[in-house]
């Protein structure tokens, strides 16, 4: 069983330009479906995910 662990001591990394996540950027966009939130790196702009509603992940 996959364990879920918080943690605040390891920052995750960008999987484009492997620089650590200190912030994630993100933008809202006005589509056909609604409003959805991309979410991209701060370090190289680089989209990360979509998300429905802000604040929830990859939703
Ligand atoms: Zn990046």
């Amino acid at each position: 069983m996959l364990q879920v662990v918080e943690t605040e001591s390891d920052q995750p990394i960008c999987p484009h330009c492997e620089e650590p996540l200190v912030k994630i950027l993100a933008r809202k966009l006005q589509t056909t479906f609604g409003v959805r939130f991309i979410y991209f790196c701060s370090s190289c702009k680089k989209s990360l995910g979509i998300s429905q509603r802000k604040g929830f992940w990859m939703g």
